[in-house]
């Protein structure tokens, strides 16, 4: 006869039996050496192996492939699993199926310890993630062609608007003989759209070619102080017509570098005119410019509206505008500046109170290798 303890305690092991067999999860123990001491039903469902077809066997091999699709070895990965599993609570990676298909699955992994505290047994908890896995390879494709397709466009506009520009320009210039004042006006009006169009496909364009991996730098040597007072002069125009102050504070360490004059411009000019663009008129801009041996620091301060601190990562995001509506801009001005600079081994970031004015702030190393 049963005592009561005993039929309680039977009621009990029945009751967690059920719980675990009755899982819609893989539920799967192994040793030490990687081999199945467990699998409940859904796991022997999911997998097509019997139980005793696999207990006792390695993973490597029956569930899990000796590499996965990608080439990343599994086998490694199981021998590093069993003895450190704290490194791998959560993990996601290819399995096997008896049919040799490949699953994706997201595992937890707990180590059991015997009396001594040695690991005895490692308890695996699996769901089929192989449907969020291909979404999101879908997913990945598909921003892959529309990258190529963006760069496409983009370069089909850049010719023919280079054209307009050149030809609206030769017309202003008199080329086709003299310019009533009426007719300049008009012509001064759709080269500074032309212009905001170039510019629009060239960010575009270098867009893509940062998230392809594709942008790269030309080493030149350059005076960088020469170098903002020439971007200062060519954006003179918009400082006077906002009757903004601009203050220049050059130390005379600045020096050469060596970076990509082009593409340092570019930088210079994203920030400056942001600097024009969001601060009111009458206005103050201070452009300050340092050097030490290993690198150079510039600072571009403006009496703007400011930028609350909550924001601050989220400008240097792409397509990311915190005052869309009111001012003219794509939101890819500061990431691309940031992917510039952090190309040339930089850093960027800004300083700001809301009402305070903002201040951006960039160093770069003398030398590109460093
Ligand atoms: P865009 O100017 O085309 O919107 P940016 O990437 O250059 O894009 O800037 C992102 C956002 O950061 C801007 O929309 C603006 O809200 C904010 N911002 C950038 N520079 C300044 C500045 N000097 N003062 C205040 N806000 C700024």
């Amino acid at each position: 006869m049963m005592s009561k303890t005993d039929s309680a305690l039977k009621q009990n092991e029945e009751y967690y039996r059920r719980l675990v067999q009755d899982a819609n999860s893989i539920i799967l123990r192994m040793d030490t050496k990687g081999r199945i001491t467990f699998l409940n039903k859904f796991a022997e469902k999911f997998f097509g192996f019997k139980e005793k077809e696999i207990l006792g066997k390695s993973v490597i091999g029956t569930i899990v492939p000796l590499t996965d699709t990608a080439g990343k070895n599994l086998e490694s990965m199981i021998n590093d699993l069993v003895h450190k599993p704290g490194k791998y609570v959560n993990n996601d990676n290819e399995n096997m199926l008896h049919s040799g298909e490949r699953v994706w699955i997201s595992w937890t992994n707990k180590a059991l310890f015997d009396k001594k505290k040695q690991i005895k047994e490692i308890l695996c908890i699996g769901n089929d993630i192989s449907k969020i896995k291909e979404a999101e390879e879908l997913l990945k494709q598909m921003d892959k062609r529309k990258s190529a397709f963006v760069a496409n466009v983009s370069h089909e506009f850049k010719n023919p608007l280079c054209i307009i520009r050149e030809s609206l320009s030769g017309i202003l210039d008199g080329l086709l003989g003299h310019v009533e004042e009426d007719q300049r006006i008009m012509l001064e009006s759709a080269v500074k759209s032309t212009n905001r169009l170039i510019r629009l496909v060239t960010d575009l364009l270098d867009v893509t070619k940062i998230e392809a991996g594709k942008m790269k730098l030309k080493k030149e040597r350059i005076d960088i102080a020469a170098l903002v007072n020439e971007v200062i002069a060519d954006n003179n125009a918009d400082i006077s017509k906002k009757n903004l102050t601009l203050e220049k504070n050059f130390s005379s360490n600045t020096g050469f570098i060596l970076a990509d004059s082009d593409k340092l411009t570019e930088v210079i000019i994203n920030l400056l005119s942001n600097a024009v663009k969001y601060t009111p008129d009458g206005g103050r801009l201070t452009i300050a410019l340092s050097g030490s041996n290993k690198d150079i620091r510039f600072e571009i301060s403006d009496s703007g509206p400011g930028i609350a601190k909550q924001d601050f990562y989220k400008l240097f995001d792409k397509f990311e505008r915190l005052t869309a509506e009111r001012q003219e801009g794509t939101g890819l001005g500061l990431s691309i500046t940031k992917d510039i600079i952090e190309l040339h081994k930089g850093k960027i970031w800004v300083e700001s109170e809301v009402g305070k004015g903002s201040k951006f702030i960039f160093t770069l190393p003398r030398d590109l290798r460093e």
